[in-house]
C-alpha cells in the first residue's frame, strides 16, 4: 500500500508540473495578447421581458489567439486570475466596454447600459474604484450606463468590509448586479444588507424549465424574494419561448440568452439594435 501511495504521489507531482508549465506558457501568451490587442468584446443583449426592449448588453471577453484561433473566457480567465494578469486585462475590458458603449450611444441615441464582469482579484484590488473612474472619464460614458457584475462568492467574508466596498463602488455612480445567483451560499438575510441593484438568476436554474419543477419553484422564489428586497431580476441562459413565458408570468424583469441573441460583435450589435428599434 505504501508503494502504491508513493506512485500516486509521484503521479500527482507530474500532473502538477504539467499544469504549472501549461499555466506558465499561457501567462506568457496572455501578456502577448494584452500587448498586441488580441482581445475583443462580445455583447449580449438583455431585454425587458414586458416591453421586449433591449435595456442592457453584457460585455464578454474573447481572445483571438494567433495560432489557436478563438479562445473562450472559461479557458483563460482562471489563469489570468491566478497570475494576477486579470488586473490589466480587467482594466482593458472596463475601458473598452465603456468606450464602445459611448460610441454606440453616440451613433444610435439608444439609452442602454453596459454590464462588465469583475473577477475576485479585481474586486479585492484597492485601486478598483480608481480604474472605474478612469475608464468613465477617459471615454466620457456617464456612470449610470455602467453596471458591474460580481459573483456571490466574492461577497462572502467580512460583511462590513464587503458592504463598504460595494458602497464605494456605488458612489462612483455605477450599478451593481450579483451574477450566477443561486450557485453560491449567500443567505437571504445577508443579501438584504448588500447595496446591490439586481440579481442574475444562474443559468443552472433556467436550463431545465419547464421540465424540472424544482428549478421552476426555485426560480420563482428567487424572483419573489428579490422583489421584496427591491432588487431587479435578470434570468440568464434563456433559450426557449417556454422559458421566456414562464419567467414573464413570474414577474421576472429582464432576460438574457440565446433565445434573444448570442453575444454579438460591435457591428452586429449595431445592426441588431436598428432592427429592434421599430418593433
Ligand atoms: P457569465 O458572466 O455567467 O456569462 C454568461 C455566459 O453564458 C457567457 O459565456 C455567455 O456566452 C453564455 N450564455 C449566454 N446565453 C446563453 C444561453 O442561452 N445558453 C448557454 N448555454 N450559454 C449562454 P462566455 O462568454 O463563454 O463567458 C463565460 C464566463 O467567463 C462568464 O460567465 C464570466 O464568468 C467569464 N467572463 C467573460 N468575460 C469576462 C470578463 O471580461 N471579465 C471576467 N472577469 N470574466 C469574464
Ligand atoms: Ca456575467
Ligand atoms: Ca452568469
Ligand atoms: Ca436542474
Amino acid at each position: 500500500a505504501k508503494e502504491h501511495g508513493r506512485d500516486r504521489y509521484h503521479f500527482y507531482t507530474e500532473e502538477l508540473n504539467a499544469h504549472a508549465l501549461k499555466q506558465l506558457l499561457m501567462e506568457q501568451e496572455l501578456r502577448h495578447a494584452l500587448q498586441f490587442e488580441e482581445f475583443t468584446l462580445g455583447f449580449q443583449p438583455q431585454v425587458n421581458l414586458t416591453t421586449g426592449k433591449i435595456v442592457s448588453v453584457e460585455a464578454l471577453i474573447r481572445w483571438h489567439h494567433p495560432s489557436k484561433g478563438l479562445v473562450m473566457p472559461d479557458s483563460f480567465i482562471s489563469v489570468a486570475e491566478e497570475t494576477g494578469l486579470i488586473n490589466p486585462i480587467g482594466r482593458w475590458v472596463l475601458k473598452n466596454a465603456c468606450m464602445q458603449m459611448k460610441m454606440l450611444q453616440d451613433l444610435t441615441g439608444s439609452a442602454i447600459k453596459i454590464a462588465v464582469n469583475l473577477s475576485a482579484r479585481q474586486f479585492d484590488d484597492p485601486k478598483l474604484e480608481q480604474s472605474i473612474e478612469e475608464a468613465l472619464n477617459e471615454t466620457g460614458l456617464e456612470p449610470e450606463w455602467l453596471e458591474l457584475e460580481v459573483t456571490e462568492s466574492m461577497l462572502m467574508g467580512d460583511i462590513q468590509a464587503v458592504t463598504n466596498k460595494l458602497k464605494r463602488l456605488r458612489q462612483t455612480g455605477v450599478s451593481l448586479a450579483i451574477d450566477d445567483f443561486g450557485s453560491g451560499y449567500s443567505s437571504l438575510s445577508y443579501l438584504k444588507k448588500l447595496p446591490v441593484n439586481a440579481l442574475k438568476v444562474d443559468r443552472e436554474f433556467v436550463r431545465d424549465i419547464p421540465e424540472d419543477s424544482n428549478d421552476m419553484e426555485i426560480t420563482s422564489a428567487i424572483i419573489a424574494v428579490a422583489h421584496k428586497l427591491q432588487l431587479k431580476v435578470v434570468a440568464e441562459g434563456v433559450e426557449t419561448a417556454e422559458q421566456k413565458e414562464y419567467l414573464l408570468a413570474n414577474q421576472c424583469d429582464f432576460a438574457q440568452g440565446y433565445f434573444f441573441s448570442k453575444p454579438l460583435s460591435f457591428e452586429d450589435l449595431y445592426i441588431y439594435l436598428n432592427e429592434h428599434k421599430f418593433k
